[in-house]
């Protein structure tokens, strides 16, 4: 990976004069800060005041042109988490006039992506907040390609999984620090500024307890495509019909340990007839643990951000995660979130030690471990008491801090037993299936017809035609549904039908406006859009 910028391939003199006589021309997508992604061309950074710079000229341009709005609070969020505030963009202004007056501007030819990394230490903040977002990013501009460049402005340094970081492009990602190196004044040619937030599943909580996010638009489809690419960077080939079914157990070695490993390894084995292995990010390497987990059976952990790594589980794989003594999985829950993403194909199985005399906490040891010694005795003692931690926000809260930081020895009887009440037979790899659930289109050709008979009653026979794409596909069971509603009332009518026409009687009045809305559904759950509605008068 070339670490240099080259100036080689940029004529100096043309881009500075095209700088000082066309500015700064940005154009954005996204109608708020949080869904906001800049395209800019000549956006400078003053590495002495650590900002960005917009150069007004003849031809800059400013879309969205804010005003003042552009501070309320940000232009956009640089990294992938929501509207936090430590996270924020914005560039200060100046006329192109200026640049007489300062460094000489560095250019930088290849197209940038300017981001934040969120918390680059934690593996499942590296994925979930940083990798998975920064690929689609580079997947929805196509100048954004593997040449170019990854720029962290986040101001950490590399941290310990920089390496994955690399593999998202072939040039090497430079750090706000290092920008320095490269001079007072850098100039960006191409960039864009910002993360697509389309593929995180979850929130931190940092305004409300934390918890899935309230409009998942990602699938599993799309984290295996990620996936695919990441093992392909990595050299890992998936081993088709590979010979032995194993189960993973990823454990920690610092803090939230189980207590009785071995144990815990012999009896899996044990149940399931298969080998058991055990892998630690400190005593694995990345690529090891990652061709280890694709064709895994089982992956079993307690709770924590190694358990992100079940994004590589092949689809049919079952995930256990395990809970420390007084913590709730249901308000826990990135990696069942996860797991459970339509098209994941994982099945997902929550243990929670209920058992006091099987954990062992750490009240003495550092706050950010989990100590809770600085607190009064009074709070000391309800926490040591308490049976389970109450909802609460991100990030420092003793309590939680407390019981997460515990080692458990697993019960093992009761683990086993929750197990089985998912995994009847062998955990294990299914064969993929395609494609996962496609939706009907609109049914087709819809008609009415009305009959009155007498005053009182009167009867409404409605057909239409199969939607367009069911012709191409295999479908387990068709149904319509059909609501029937009188002109100016707000109920309606439901209706599941099999066939493709019905003549309605039940509470069809003579003389009378019915709106009819029709909509075709596969397999119980996969349901169509309606039809344009159908005016039918008895
Ligand atoms: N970690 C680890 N082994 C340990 C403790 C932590 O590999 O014994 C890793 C963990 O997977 C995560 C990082 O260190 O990537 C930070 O762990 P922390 O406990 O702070 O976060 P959590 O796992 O609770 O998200």
């Amino acid at each position: 990976q070339s670490q240099e910028l080259s100036q080689a391939q940029i004529d100096y003199h043309a881009a500075l004069q095209a700088l000082v006589e066309d500015g700064t021309r940005m154009v954005c997508t996204g109608r708020m800060h949080t869904d906001r992604i800049c395209r800019f061309e000549s956006l400078c950074y003053s590495t002495e005041a650590e900002e960005f710079i917009y150069f007004h000229s003849n031809s800059s341009v400013m879309l969205p042109n804010l005003g003042s709005r552009r501070f309320q609070p940000a232009l956009l969020d640089l990294s992938s988490v929501e509207d936090h505030n430590t996270q924020y963009f914005n560039f200060v202004e100046l006329p192109a006039a200026a640049l007489k007056f300062m460094p000489k501007p560095v250019f930088v030819p290849d197209v940038a992506l300017i981001a934040n990394r969120f918390n680059p230490d934690n593996l499942m903040h590296v994925f979930h907040d940083d990798l998975l977002p920064i690929y689609y990013t580079m997947q929805q501009f196509s100048d954004l390609d593997l040449e170019a460049r990854l720029f962290f402005m986040e101001g950490w340094s590399e941290g310990v999984h920089f390496d994955l970081y690399k593999l998202l492009s072939n040039k090497q990602p430079l750090l706000r620090e290092q920008l320095k190196t490269l001079g007072r004044l850098l100039c960006f040619t191409k960039s864009y500024v910002g993360l697509s937030k389309i593929t995180t599943w979850y929130q931190y909580g940092f305004v409300q307890p934390q918890g899935p996010k309230a409009n998942i638009l990602v699938s599993g489809n799309e984290i295996r495509q990620f996936t695919k690419f990441m093992m392909y960077k990595l050299n890992i080939s998936l081993e088709e019909s590979s010979s032995e079914e194993y189960i993973v157990v990823f454990s920690r070695t610092i803090n939230r340990l189980i207590l009785n490993e071995a144990e815990l390894i012999l009896a899996l084995a044990q149940e399931f007839q298969m080998k058991t292995i055990t892998v630690s990010l400190e005593e694995h390497s990345f690529s090891d643990i990652v061709r280890l987990i694709s064709n895994a059976s089982m992956l079993v952990s307690m709770h924590g951000a190694q358990l992100v790594m079940s994004l590589f589980l092949p689809r049919g794989a079952t995930v256990v995660e395990l809970f420390p003594y007084a913590i709730n999985p249901e308000h826990y829950t990135p990696y069942k979130t996860l797991a459970t993403l339509p098209g994941m194909d994982l099945q997902y199985i929550a243990w929670q030690n209920t058992d006091r005399e099987d954990t062992v906490t750490y009240p003495d040891r550092p706050w950010d471990q989990g100590g809770i010694a600085h607190l009064d005795k009074a709070e000391q003692e309800r926490i040591i008491k308490s049976t389970e931690v109450p909802r609460h926000l991100c990030c420092r809260n003793p309590e939680w801090l407390f019981r997460a930081y515990q080692d458990t020895k697993v019960n093992i009887p009761s683990l086993i037993h929750v197990i089985r009440q998912t995994v009847k037979s062998k955990p294990g790899p299914k064969k993929q299936k395609w494609p996962g659930s496609l939706y009907p289109g609109k049914v087709r050709d819809a008609k009415c017809q009305a009959s009155v008979q007498g005053t009182s009653e009167a009867k409404l026979a409605v057909s239409w035609q199969i939607p367009w794409n069911l012709k191409y596909l295999k479908v387990r069971e068709v149904k319509y549904e059909v609501w029937i509603q009188e002109q100016g009332e707000n109920t309606y009518m439901p209706y599941i039908l099999s066939h493709q026409n019905h003549t309605f009687s039940e509470n069809i009045k003579p003389f009378t406006i019915y709106l009819v809305w029709i909509r075709c559904i596969f397999n119980k759950n996969l349901l169509g859009p309606f039809a344009d509605v159908l005016l039918c008068s008895t």
